[in-house]
Formats: C-alpha cells, structure tokens, sequence
C-alpha cells in the first residue's frame, strides 16, 4: 500500500505555497502600519484550555478536536483556534497587567471535521488578538485593518463586513432563556442538531442552516431587544466610525460565532466565491476570556483569517514570481566547475537575482529548455569553446531571444546592466 498524507491534511505544492507567502507577506505588511507584534505560539496545548476557552458545549471542543495523552499520561491538544493559547500565553507572561498590547500569529490549526474544498483538518490561520482596549475605537481599527489587507490583496470587491453585537453576557443569557423558553414549543419540529443544542449551546440554532429551523426562529425573539444599553452604543460608536472611514458592512442578527467566548462586537467576513465555504475571517470582542482563564478582567478583541481559503481565492489571477532570473547552462568538467562558481560571483554581487544552475549532464538543447521553463529571463552559456577563450554566452531567453559573448571578467557588470 502506497502511504499518503492523511486525510484533510493538505500538501502545498510550490506554486500554492507561494499563494500563503504572499498572503502572509502582505498581511504582516498591513499589520506592521498598525503597530502589531507578531508572537509564536506552541501548537500543541493542554486540553483543559480549549475546554476552559472555547467552551464545552461547542462544535469544536465536543467533536473537532485532536486530543490526545502523550507519554506521561497528559491530556494534550493540537490546537483548533489561536485566540486560547494567545490569551494563555499573554497571561502567563504577564503581558495583560496594565498594559495594552496588539499582537498577531501564524500558523496550522487542526480540527476533526468533514473534508471538502476550502474545510480542511489542518488549516493555516493567521490571527490577532488585542488586550487591555474597551472601546469601539479598537474594534473599528481592526476592521479598517481587515479592510486593508483585502484591499492590499486585490480581494476587495469579493469579501464583505457582516456585523453584529451580542450585548454583555447578562443580555445574552437573557435572550438565551427566552430563546429556549419559545423553541421548547416547537421543539419537534427542530432538526436534530438544533434539538440538541436546545440544551447544550441555544445560541448556535441561530446559526443553522436548515430551512425549518430559520422559519421557526422567525416569529421568536430577537436578539436586538435584549441587548444591554451600553453594548448598543457601543455598537453604534462602532458603527459611526465604519461609516466615516467609509467601511461597507450589513447587519447579521444571524452572526453568534461558534464559541463560547464572545461579547459585545462580533463579525465575519464572506465571500460568495467560495459556496458554503463562504467565511474567510471572523471574530469578535471577548472582554470576559482572560478572566475566565484566570486573569485579572482584561477585554480583548480579535480574529482569525483562513489562508487556505483566502488562496482558493486568488487561485486564479495569482503569478508566481519564476523560480529563476539567471539559468546557467554549461557543458563539460571544467565549464561545469565554473558555472557553480559563477552562480556564487553573480549572487554576491546581485542580491535579490535568483539564479538557477543547471547541475546536471545534458545536451545544451536540454538545457535550454530547462533554462525556459525555468521562466529564466537570461541563459549563461558555457561550453568548450567558452573555456578556451575565457568568455561567457548571454542569451535572451525572453523578447528577441538575442546572444552576445562576454568576457568572464566583464560578466558581472554586464549582468549588473542588464538587472538594474
Ligand atoms: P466555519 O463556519 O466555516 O466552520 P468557523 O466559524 O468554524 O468557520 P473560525 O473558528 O472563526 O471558523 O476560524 C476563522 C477562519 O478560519 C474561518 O473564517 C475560515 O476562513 C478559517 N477556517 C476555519 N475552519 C477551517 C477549516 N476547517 N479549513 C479551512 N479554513 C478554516
Ligand atoms: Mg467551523
């Protein structure tokens, strides 16, 4: 039996590796104009967080994680979200004790769920956290923030500000009994996932996806009418300043999130490009997190975008950059030697030119056409007749496709014209 990569585990071949680069490149340039830090944070985490963080009666910590007991019997987890270990480490830091702080973060997530395009089990997520802020204005920078980076990626006009507020977690909890208190009427109309939730997560059925259930939810309570008077200036702050900075975004009674940890501002950004795949980045306010993971009160605000899906959106119109400038063809032991020497000079004394050497034996026919592939703007020819009389072939491997013999001492600054 042939071994493959484990289901939902996706491999990145160079060209869509080179997608989640320039992602990740263009997003820590956005960051960066808005003062945040990146920080590291381990991939694996004792269970007990996600349970603690992200709530027990969630999809993720009741089906989709990976948990495992590592040899000395403890219980472990890969972590499925970045916000519970970003606040566990701000804590054990002390990074939240009278100070602010603006971080972000990168890297794999794992969750045990159904694979399709865009919904893997390993996903690469790029996330930001902000502690110790209270107000709309943090929420509405990091919306502006997200703004930018669609902006700066050329995915402006497909992604769109979906807002909501979930008010404080009295008015939650409000809303939830009156919530249930309705549904239990129609409790055997409810799909089986609602049913369950009914109990466990009441919130979530507002999330569903089955046409019955958004029907019944229809003449039931709204969520507006419980929220607490300050969340709901709060969100009109917020809203003030989206319209002023010019921030398109609808308001999604329907948007609760997943988890437990939210308050107060919560949104998501989506695309139609991408069927049921449609969310690309999500988040929220979440002022009683830090507390309930043993700090000291501390509001936070943060997100998360997904990188795999933000690339199944560039797909098509990304270009790689070619691997390769310079491609340095040669034939025989001596010219072979002096082209990997060559290659050394040229990136001494061109930083950023990539150059590419053929290392290998092969007609020069051969090598050419690896040199095209290559999308190599130039070949570096050297052969017997090359070795002899100390010169250099430069053919164009672009345009008019023309050749020149160089000197070998002279190659350099020729090179150095040609790359200016
Ligand atoms: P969904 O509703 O699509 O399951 P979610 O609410 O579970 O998303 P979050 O936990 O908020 O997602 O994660 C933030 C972002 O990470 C999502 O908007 C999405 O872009 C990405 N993401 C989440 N789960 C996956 C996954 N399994 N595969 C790929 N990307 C994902
Ligand atoms: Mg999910």
């Amino acid at each position: 039996m042939k071994i493959q990569a484990i289901r939902g585990m996706q491999d990145l071949l160079p060209r869509q590796q080179a997608m989640f680069v320039h992602i990740a490149d263009t997003v820590r340039e956005v960051f960066a104009s808005y003062g945040y830090e990146q920080v590291g944070l381990p991939v694996l985490e004792s269970t007990g967080l996600f349970k603690r963080a992200v709530g027990e009666a969630t999809d993720i910590v009741e089906k989709e994680m990976y948990t495992f007991e590592d040899r000395n019997g403890e219980s472990l987890t890969l972590r499925p979200e970045g916000t519970a270990g970003c606040v566990r480490m701000a804590l054990q830091h002390g990074l939240t004790y009278n100070q602010i702080q603006r971080l972000w973060y990168m890297g794999p997530m794992f969750r045990h769920e159904r694979p399709q395009k865009g919904r893997y089990r390993q996903f690469e997520q790029i996330g930001a956290e902000c502690f110790g802020m209270a107000g709309p204005d943090i929420d509405a920078e990091l919306l502006f923030m997200t703004a930018r980076i669609w902006q700066a990626l050329g995915l402006q006009d497909d992604i769109s500000l979906e807002l909501n507020t979930l008010g404080n977690s009295a008015s939650r909890q409000a809303f939830r009994d009156a919530l249930v208190a309705y549904l239990q009427a129609y409790k055997d109309d409810l799909d089986e996932d609602s049913r369950r939730r009914l109990v466990s997560n009441p919130l979530r059925i507002l999330d569903s996806k089955v046409e019955q259930t958004q029907a019944l939810l229809v003449a039931g309570p709204v969520f507006q009418d419980y929220i607490d008077a300050e969340s709901m200036d709060h969100f009109a702050q917020l809203r003030r300043l989206l319209d002023d900075q010019k921030v398109a975004y609808r308001v999604n009674p329907g948007i609760v999130r997943g988890l437990d940890y939210y308050n107060k501002t919560v949104f998501e950004w989506v695309t139609t490009s991408l069927g049921a795949q449609g969310t690309v980045c999500a988040g929220g306010r979440y002022d009683g997190l830090v507390e309930q993971i043993g700090g000291k009160p501390t509001p936070g605000i943060g997100f998360a975008m997904g990188l795999d899906r933000l690339s199944l959106m560039l797909e098509e119109r990304f270009e790689a950059r070619p691997a390769a400038d310079i491609y340095i063809a040669s034939m025989g032991d001596v010219a072979r030697h002096q082209a990997l020497l060559l290659a050394e000079r040229i990136r001494d004394a061109l930083p950023g030119v990539r150059v590419m050497v053929h290392c290998s034996e092969g007609k020069f026919k051969a090598q050419l056409k690896k040199a095209d592939a290559s999308l190599a703007r130039v070949a570096l020819v050297i052969g017997d007749e090359e070795v002899a009389s100390d010169a250099i072939g430069v053919k164009q491997l672009r345009g008019d496709g023309q050749q020149a013999s160089v000197r070998a001492n002279d190659i350099i600054e020729h090179l150095q014209t040609l790359f200016s």
